[in-house]
């Protein structure tokens, strides 16, 4: 066991939270941006959108740019590598089951190619880091260069899940 107090199921229960059970079935499309987003991570390949006004690089990608209110103006496809901003150790899944393992999850600011993005932001996406989570309680793992660890091609479902983890570079 590592530091942090884990969570147990007796405690969830003691959070505010519902529980009900859908009765019905529904699709939703994904919609332009999300689509060639969910298409890319299938083929490898991670694509975002950017606004020249401001500046600001979207991963997901975006249609609108939130900031200036107008369509954004173009696609961008990131590297699968770049800086770990922060992490922290999960003990819990994203719905609330206790992990036997802990996970460390980060925030990676992905590098983006072309001397025309240098100046542009780009807060960086969420996503499980396979670093082990002493890396994160010394610190280790902020402004590590991580690469992210495909699936097979043949396993990838056009998911976020089609990457494994972010791992560090070699
Ligand atoms: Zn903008």
């Amino acid at each position: 066991m590592v530091g942090g107090t884990p969570i147990k199921e007796s405690d969830i229960k003691n959070y505010p939270h519902e529980e009900w059970t859908r009765p019905f079935q529904y699709n939703v499309t994904a919609g332009t941006a999300y689509s060639k987003f969910l298409e890319g991570l299938r083929n490898g390949k991670i694509y975002g959108t950017y606004c020249s006004r401001c500046g600001q690089v979207f991963v997901p990608p975006k249609m609108y740019c939130p900031y200036c209110f107008k369509p954004v103006d173009g696609w961008v496809e990131v590297k699968d590598e770049g800086t770990v901003i922060t992490a922290v150790i999960s003990y819990i899944s994203g719905t609330r089951e206790p992990l036997k393992e802990p996970k460390v999850v980060g925030v990676i600011k992905l590098d983006v190619p072309g001397k025309e993005f240098s100046e542009h932001r780009f807060p960086g996406i969420m996503h499980y880091l396979c670093v082990d989570p002493e890396d994160v309680k010394s610190m280790k793992v902020f402004g590590m260069r991580v690469k992210a660890r495909w699936k097979p091609a043949n396993q990838r479902t056009g998911s976020v899940l089609d990457i494994e983890c972010f791992e560090p570079v070699r």
